[in-house]
């Protein structure tokens, strides 16, 4: 076996997709790697198709149960066998697994890290032969991550344990450098193939939206888009059981999902949702790890999510199947309250003081970004490939700013104003101090301050409070201010917002920026504003983003969905374990008959044929013969 007829007969793929046959070829051939990959671009095939190459056992390490269960289900039905240890397993079904390891079963093993020291793993480990340790969601390791498990660094122990290296790979959808490194040096990587592929999905639409009443905007949403499988995230119970009961009320087919559900009425729902019983899932952040529904045409975020990170991950699971998909976030003030407090109660009582202190820090700093992004009026996109050390094009045509029209306002001179204001004030004072004294505006603080003293007060009183606050608000995305962290952030110069002050106090006109017109590029500050709505959408706006990718005979897609569904009821498995839409759309459009033929759709291997082939083969081609069709 070599890994193309791997990645075809157990997966039922024809190419790799990017990144992939680097990290295959580089393991196989002993090397440690690091993948570094988004959401959805196919980690689990880097580690699983090696693990069916090299000789010994593979151990793979994950954090979560449901995402274990997923990808073994996934395996097992494609014909790999494997298993997995976590607590879900009573006692006795974990010495089965174990003892079945042990003769050599399987090839892949999931394991918990809780699991990995354990005596009876230890043995089993000491007793096969290892070939390689996979680590998936690898940023859980590190501090630095938005998802920390202290319980990962006994990977380090177990390999040590071992009584020969195995091979060490490490996966992650987070690339910001600080992660990276610790990845590295945690797990002690040699040398390894270091991986990074786009975060960029093309498919994805993004948006922001800021309504005044978000659940008379989620219903109209919702009426727009019927029949489709989506998510929307909520950041407490609270709101998801209400706007659940909302959406039944309004007779959406939704299910919810929180941790204080049972877990049994959590599986329950979970598995409505992605047999498609109940497309709708309105849930917090603890839905998702793991969860390969490859189907879900949005994910709408109710409220600003903690940080890009997870804001890109949940997102993320929207459009598997790379067809178009939206990306929507409903932003409100509240929110970064939430998120605040949230950030204030975190306890973690395996760090000491200073490190909980440090990381409380560090999850602010995080916060802020997530603000931004709601903010920003550049490309969406390309702000979140840059926070993740990425560049875009600065215009994607596919999310909602690139779409809106914007006029660009020179607003260097009110920034120069503004930012002489925080340092004459000597980088004291928050955002409201500083935009009331800019105003004008005579209160309580701004006296108690002193800011009314100030040469700078009221210099900007031609211009709206709104005004002020956007082109601060601008100020900080652009890196020009920069606020503290804690309880009453106060705004501080960066380095940048220095440079700009020195050169618009040159008493040189040529350097000077107050004179506007002669500012170098660097420190001209653009502020984009969204023009006037016009009555009549234009002509030349781009178009709508098509829906679906195109099929052939739309009818046989319906028959052939319903077949799947039929199927994975009687299976007992999710329906895209059986087919993606993808395959059926294909199908739908080539009208595969033979073995050939329907091998040589994407998403279906030997396995699979051999499992589903004919009966889909004998729907295309009743399909035919009653539509009287001919190839
Ligand atoms: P990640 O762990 O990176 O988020 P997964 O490994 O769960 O992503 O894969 C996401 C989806 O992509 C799965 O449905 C998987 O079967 C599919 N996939 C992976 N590799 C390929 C490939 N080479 N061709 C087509 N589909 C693929
Ligand atoms: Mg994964
Ligand atoms: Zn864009």
């Amino acid at each position: 076996m070599d890994k193309y007829s791997v990645l075809k007969e157990t997966f039922g793929y024809t190419t790799f997709r990017e990144g992939q046959e680097e990290l295959v070829d580089a393991i196989v051939s002993g090397r440690d790697v690091l993948g570094i990959m988004p959401t959805g671009a196919g980690k689990s095939l880097c580690f699983q198709i090696p693990a069916l190459l090299l000789p010994g056992i593979t151990i793979v390490v994950s954090p979560l149960i449901s995402l274990m269960k997923d990808q073994v289900a996934s395996l097992n039905a494609a014909g790999v066998h494997a298993a997995f240890i976590n607590s879900s397993l009573s006692e006795n079904q974990c010495r089965k697994a174990l003892d079945y390891a042990r003769e050599g079963r399987y090839k892949i093993i999931y394991v918990a890290p809780e699991r990995l020291m354990t005596e009876a793993f230890l043995s089993l480990a000491g007793a096969v032969e290892i070939s390689m340790v996979a680590v998936d969601e690898a940023h859980c390791i590190s501090q630095w991550g938005q998802d920390f498990r202290p319980s990962y660094q006994k990977i380090v122990d177990f390999v040590d344990a071992l009584p020969t290296r195995p091979v060490l790979s490490a996966f992650t959808a987070t690339a910001t450098r600080a992660v990276k490194e610790d990845i590295q040096c945690i797990l002690g990587l040699e040398q390894p193939l270091v991986t990074v592929t786009g975060y960029d999905r093309k498919n994805l639409y993004f948006s922001v939206e800021k309504p005044k009443d978000k659940q008379q905007e989620l219903l109209k949403y919702l009426m727009g888009n019927k029949g489709k499988s989506g998510i929307i995230y909520c950041n407490t119970r609270k709101t998801v059981e209400e706007l659940h009961e909302a959406l039944v009320r309004s007779g959406y087919p939704a299910t919810r999902y929180h941790a204080g559900l049972s877990d049994l009425e959590r599986k329950q729902n979970q598995e409505d949702f992605i047999y498609d019983r109940s497309p709708i899932m309105v849930a917090t952040n603890a839905f998702g790890m793991g969860i390969d529904k490859s189907n879900v045409r949005y994910v709408l975020h109710y409220n600003m999510p903690k940080d890009v990170e997870s804001y890109y991950q949940e997102a993320g699971r929207a459009g598997r199947d790379g067809e178009p998909a939206e990306c929507i976030l409903y932003y409100a003030a509240k929110d970064v309250k939430i998120n605040e407090f949230l950030i204030q109660q975190q306890e973690n009582a395996e760090l000491e003081r200073e490190e909980q202190e440090l990381l409380r820090e560090r999850n602010y700093e995080r916060l802020r970004k997530m603000t931004f992004y709601c903010f920003t009026n550049e490309c969406l996109r390309d702000y979140i490939l840059r926070y993740f050390g990425e560049y875009g094009s600065n215009y994607c045509g596919n999310c909602k700013n690139c779409l809106t029209e914007f006029q660009d306002v020179d607003v260097t001179e009110e920034a120069a104003v503004l930012l002489e204001l925080v340092r004459s004030s000597r980088e004291r004072y928050g955002i409201q101090a500083i935009t009331d004294a800019a105003h004008g505006t005579v209160n309580d603080k701004v006296r108690r301050f002193g800011l009314d003293q100030n040469p700078g007060f009221g210099k900007l009183k031609e211009r709206t409070v709104v005004r002020i606050r956007q082109i601060l608000n601008d100020l900080l995305v652009k890196d020009y201010l920069s606020l503290t962290p804690g309880d009453y952030p106060v705004l501080k110069l960066t380095d940048r917002g220095r440079r700009f002050l020195a050169l618009s106090r040159e008493p040189d006109e040529t350097n000077s920026v107050m004179a506007g017109r002669n500012a170098t590029d660097e420190y001209r500050i653009i502020l984009k504003l969204p023009k006037e709505r016009e009555k009549e959408p234009r002509k030349d706006k781009p178009e709508k983003r098509k829906e679906t990718a195109e099929v052939k005979y739309p009818q046989l897609f319906e028959l052939l969905r319903q077949k799947r569904y039929q199927m994975a009821q009687e299976a007992h498995v999710p329906p895209y374990i059986i087919f993606s839409d993808k395959t059926l759309r294909e199908m739908s459009t080539y009208l595969p008959q033979t073995e050939k033929e329907m091998l040589s759709i994407n998403g279906v291997g030997t396995r699979k044929y051999e499992q589903y082939g004919e009966e889909f083969a004998d729907s295309i081609r009743e399909f035919m013969r009653d539509n009287q069709i001919s190839k």
